[in-house]
């Protein structure tokens, strides 16, 4: 006889993702693997990257124009005597030029200054006669020359393991001569749709029948978050063949199930997660969409597949595409991100000038679609008009969500309202 669901706990937000973080914080990711340089992009880096030489390994100009002494130009105009031009990447006879008192250099962006200049003049404050050059503004000593190992010392980390590796990242690791990188594999997050109405998305739809969307939201937010969607056959609303995917779900890192958490005589599942044992850590949150989200995780055991870990995270997130799309940026997202390899990022919030005012009752905290225009003190945000946590097309013209506290029952038109991107 399966053991009964434990008592179900609805927490706050706050309560919900403060347990979700904790349990976060205690993953590791799976492994690690050699990836070529372009496919570590929207990777997380599971190795440091080191400085393997200073940055910049010479003095740089950081302009067009001449090498000179500051000293030679404190008082402007001045002339000087050119004796020669170094290029970037200069031989290192071309750049053992020395520039004495009354001498210029003609030097190019990314070249190495020569010895005995402390400046560069731009070429735009400069006006060349034959032999001579006039600078024609005075210039401080070290004025557009970047001192070697300025930007970076010799052995100095760059990245460190937990990076997710945007452009800049890759950029770095090119610099030292990366041509591969050492990232964590991805997390498997296996996805499970439930519900008798839901079909195949290459199905003709009967009727009363639903095509699978959430499958397909949750796969590119998972990929978005670092891990790699294993999309399982939809479920019916009996146990049997739930239970034997949800089996199947559990042998991936997570398990993320979409629909079949509500009251319904026919939300099954977190009963046959019961059966499989499963530890609940709340079975709903005082938010709108969303309420009846459920986290917890299944001991190892009935997977098909040997596992390292002793559990396995699963999400039953309600079937609403609304309420799918934002419960797993809400609450899954941080345990994903653990499980590969980051440190989960904390939720941002940007404030903006609500334009309509908003009406709704107190007692959940809202995560309601908008749209967002015009930037910095001027952004305005107003409610995406929408039918309620079904309606992927308002989800689709929205931009952001408005969050709304608990205790607020309207809003005015003009205050500013915190925004999730
Ligand atoms: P449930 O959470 O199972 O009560 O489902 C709530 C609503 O979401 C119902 O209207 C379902 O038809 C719809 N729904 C459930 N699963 C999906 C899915 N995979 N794709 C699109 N809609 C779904
Ligand atoms: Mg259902």
């Amino acid at each position: 006889m399966a053991a009964a669901p434990q008592p179900p706990a609805i927490v706050s937000f706050e309560e919900a993702r403060h347990i979700v973080e904790e349990h976060a914080s205690l993953l590791r990711p799976r492994g690690k693997e050699l990836v070529e340089l372009l496919d570590g992009a929207g990777r997380v880096l599971a190795e440091p990257i080191i400085a393997d030489r200073p940055f910049p390994p010479f003095p740089r100009a950081a302009r067009d124009g001449y090498a000179v002494r500051a000293a030679d130009v404190a008082r402007s105009p001045a002339r000087l005597l050119v004796i020669g031009e170094v290029r970037a990447g200069a031989s290192s006879e071309e750049a053992a030029i020395q520039v004495d008192p009354g001498q210029a250099v003609v030097i190019m962006t990314g070249a190495p200054a020569p010895s005995g200049a402390d400046a560069v003049v731009m070429i735009e404050h400069t006006s060349r006669h034959g032999d001579q050059v006039e600078i024609k503004q005075a210039i401080e000593p070290g004025a557009n020359i970047v001192p070697t190992g300025s930007e970076a010392k010799r052995g100095e980390r760059l990245l460190s393991p937990g990076a997710r590796l945007d452009h800049a990242a890759i950029a770095v690791a090119a610099s030292v001569g990366k041509s591969r990188l050492l990232v964590y594999t991805k997390p498997r997050v296996a996805v499970l749709s439930t519900g008798d109405e839901v079909v195949d998305i290459d199905v003709p739809p009967a009727p009363n029948q639903i095509r699978n969307s959430n499958s397909y939201s949750l796969a590119v937010q998972i990929q978005a978050a670092g891990g790699e969607p294993l999309l399982l056959p939809i479920a019916p609303d009996e146990a049997v063949r739930l239970r034997e995917l949800i089996a199947e779900g559990l042998d991936a890192d997570l398990l993320l199930l979409a629909g079949g958490v509500s009251m319904g005589k026919y939300d099954l599942v977190e009963q046959v997660l019961a059966q499989f044992g499963a530890e609940f850590f709340f079975t709903g949150a005082h938010i709108q969409p969303g309420h009846s989200i459920v986290f917890g995780r299944c001991g190892a055991g009935t997977h098909v597949r040997e596992k390292a870990e002793k559990h396995t995270y699963f999400f039953g997130l309600p079937g609403n595409p609304v309420s799918t799309m934002v419960t797993f940026e809400l609450f899954a997202r941080p345990l994903l991100e653990s499980l590969a390899g980051m440190t989960p990022r904390k939720l941002v919030f940007l404030s903006a000038r609500l334009k309509t005012e908003i009406k709704t009752r107190t007692g959940l905290k809202r995560f309601l679609p908008g749209i967002l225009s015009g930037e910095f003190e001027a952004a305005e945000v107003e409610l995406a008009r929408w039918q309620g946590s079904g309606d992927i097309a308002a989800t689709a013209r929205a931009n952001c969500y408005i969050v709304i506290p608990p205790d607020r029952d309207s809003i005015p038109a003009g205050e500013w309202v915190p925004v999730l991107r």
